[in-house]
């Protein structure tokens, strides 16, 4: 396949190419299943410009990127590959865009985005066609997560409303003293290619339901559904403007990255990817003194106490952990079971997924398991499965590239993992299950919170006074109690230490982008 995380594979055509030669819809169509007669369909969706001020544009350059179905490794088009100075325009068309939009009621911006969510539904088996086309996941997952990305534009247009300002008793007879609640201004935006479409509404939402204005930059391998969200929203009546993408290509990844961060127009950076970035992009909003929200990598801890229920904790692995092929941010990383039931919730795990696993084409309906990313993906998850047999672990099912293509990974099972091992002490971000054996409750929790991550961690037991101690004790912002399924729109999410600042989604979501100012009125 061509898109690659390796910089060069990134085919940056000329500028000289013609703009029929860059008009992609048809090449597009072999990798994206038709609709039924009478819907729209997904091909309609596929947008091969940016959106900015409204307007679907082209670089400034010419430069457009393509993307590839990492499924097939075949072409599905191509995009604008922006850079700082696409940036640079983009934020000063949000930011005269912000001067009207943050004069408009509450009651305004929940309509259009009550509207956007309405039709961001109705299109919901093509939207997840196209996020199968990009991502790879199985179809049934990308409908998931349409609903899971429409679900926050519902949230948000509900939540705009409840923006509540205070009065506080004043000090003085003749003081009035209140606190209002103002949208911050235009916020810069970089999501990642595992939830192209929910990463989008559960930050940009909340920036425009508080009177916010976004710039985003979506990951180089999944630009499409981000693009296709835009054309919903003008279709809600979102003015021009407030929501601006820009794309690009991991060349151009950081100078885009630096223009919003360094910006003095930006007031807010929301970021959600890998913790390595999501610190350039912390260091670089510095000068500006800018809010930064960070979601970034995790290593969840699993653990299974000897008095969990192991068919439960088997079937809440499985969700954990198999989910986008492992490719989530809150999947079971290290798994830790106690003694006493480590060899039966092993060789049950090893039973479950060799009945329910299916490697193959996302389009394949019975699939469970897409393609990695791009093929850095599938040789770092086949390093640290070397690296960890090596040091001794026992391999019980997997262990290897699948011959599906080449970008799958065979779901994978270790046993007998320690702690030195890569697979517990980095997050793996593939299909591989490692098991270590654990004595007690102490250095379960340990080893749980060894790691620098804290964002999401999972245990099983049935004994309410260990369910209490170890929810508390744990490092993390999100945790599962007999549960391996736990994030909702309605719940925070995010992480504590290197996992990032801030929370999303909730009735905390909003916060983030708006700011407080106090007001004195003396001499009353
Ligand atoms: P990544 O490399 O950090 O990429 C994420 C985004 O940042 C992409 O849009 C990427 O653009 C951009 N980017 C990369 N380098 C940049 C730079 N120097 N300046 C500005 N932007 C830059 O992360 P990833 O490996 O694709 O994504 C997986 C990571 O995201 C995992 O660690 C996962 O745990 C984390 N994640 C966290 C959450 C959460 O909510 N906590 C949710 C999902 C994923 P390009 O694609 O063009 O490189």
């Amino acid at each position: 396949m061509v898109c690659c995380m390796c910089s060069r594979s990134v085919q940056i055509l000329s500028r000289q190419l013609k703009l029929s030669q860059l008009r992609v819809f048809h090449i597009a169509m072999d990798t994206v299943p038709p609709a039924a007669s009478g819907v729209r369909s997904a091909s309609s969706f596929l947008f091969d410009k940016a959106f900015v001020n409204g307007q679907w544009v082209t670089a400034k350059s010419g430069s457009v990127y393509q993307i590839t179905n990492p499924s097939t490794g075949k072409t599905i088009g191509s995009v604008p590959d922006m850079n700082a100075d696409d940036t640079q325009q983009a934020i000063e068309k949000a930011n005269a865009a912000f001067l009207r939009w943050r004069e408009t009621t509450a009651k305004e911006r929940s309509l259009i985005l009550r509207k956007w969510f309405d039709l961001t539904n109705q299109n919901k088996l093509e939207l997840a066609k196209l996020l199968t086309a990009e991502n790879g996941k199985p179809l049934k997952e990308a409908i998931g997560e349409i609903n899971y990305a429409a679900g926050f534009i519902e949230w948000y247009a509900e939540e705009a409303r409840r923006v509540y300002g205070d009065v506080i008793p004043p000090t003085a007879a003749s003081k009035r003293m209140l606190v209002l609640k103002q949208p911050i201004g235009v916020a810069g935006m970089i999501t990642p290619w595992n939830f192209p479409s929910a990463m989008i509404t559960r930050k940009a939402c909340a920036a425009i339901a508080a009177g916010c204005t976004v710039v985003l930059k979506p990951a180089e391998d999944t630009p499409f559904s981000a693009l296709a969200m835009c054309q919903l929203a003008k279709e809600a009546g979102l003015p021009d403007g407030v929501l601006n993408v820009v794309t690009s290509s991991r060349d151009n990844a950081p100078s885009v990255g630096n223009t919003l961060c360094a910006s003095p127009i930006i007031k807010k950076i929301s970021f959600t990817g890998s913790t390595v970035t999501g610190k350039i992009l912390l260091q670089q909003s510095a000068s500006t003194v800018k809010k930064v929200s960070l979601e970034l990598g995790g290593n969840a801890p699993f653990i299974v106490f000897d008095s969990a229920d192991i068919e439960a904790a088997v079937q809440g692995t499985m969700v954990s952990k198999f989910r986008c092929s492992g490719q989530t941010c809150v999947c079971a990383n290290k798994i830790l079971v106690q003694e006493g039931v480590y060899e039966r919730y092993v060789a049950r795990l090893a039973e479950v997924m060799k009945q329910e696993l299916r490697v193959g084409d996302g389009f394949d309906d019975s699939t469970t398991q897409g393609p990695l990313i791009n093929s850095k993906a599938v040789d770092k998850v086949e390093s640290i499965v070397e690296d960890a047999k090596k040091l001794g672990a026992g391999l019980l099912y997997g262990g290897k590239r699948s011959d599906k293509g080449e970008n799958f990974f065979e779901p994978t099972l270790l046993s007998n993992v320690t702690v030195e091992m890569r697979c517990a002490k980095e997050e793996i971000f593939g299909p591989v299950a490692a098991v270590i054996k654990f004595k007690t409750e102490e250095e379960a929790v340990a080893i749980a919170n060894s790691s620098n991550s804290g964002l999401a961690g999972y245990f099983y037991s049935q004994n309410l006074s260990q369910i209490w101690r170890v929810a508390e004790k744990l490092e993390v912002g999100l945790c599962g109690v007999n549960d391996g399924l736990i994030s909702a729109i309605e719940a925070p999410f995010g992480g504590v230490k290197e996992s990032g600042l801030g929370r999303e989604g909730s009735k905390y979501g909003i916060d983030d982008y708006l700011e407080i100012k106090y007001v004195c009125i003396g001499g009353l």
